[in-house]
């Protein structure tokens, strides 16, 4: 999956959303969030966000952001 970093928060831009062809963006508190069971992981996002905070949880660390991204998309 790919998941949304601390580098969205207050950030405006959607073009991730409007790129995702699964609809798996959540809005969250203060950030986009990605659905992790949604995600089907093709990596169209990553190059369309201006704030370069969509990783993709295979990098270091990430499973905190796993469970953030977990927490806000199921909130809805
Ligand atoms: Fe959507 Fe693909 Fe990004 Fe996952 S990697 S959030 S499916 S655009």
């Amino acid at each position: 999956t790919y998941v949304v970093t601390d580098n969205c928060i207050a950030c405006k831009y959607t073009d991730c959303v409007e790129v995702c062809p699964v609809d798996c963006f959540y809005e969250g508190v203060n950030t986009l969030v990605i659905h992790p069971d949604e995600c089907i992981d093709c990596g169209v996002c990553e190059p369309e966000c201006p704030a370069d905070a969509i990783r993709p949880d295979t990098e270091p660390d990430m499973d905190k952001w796993v469970e953030f991204n977990r927490k806000y998309s199921e909130q809805w």
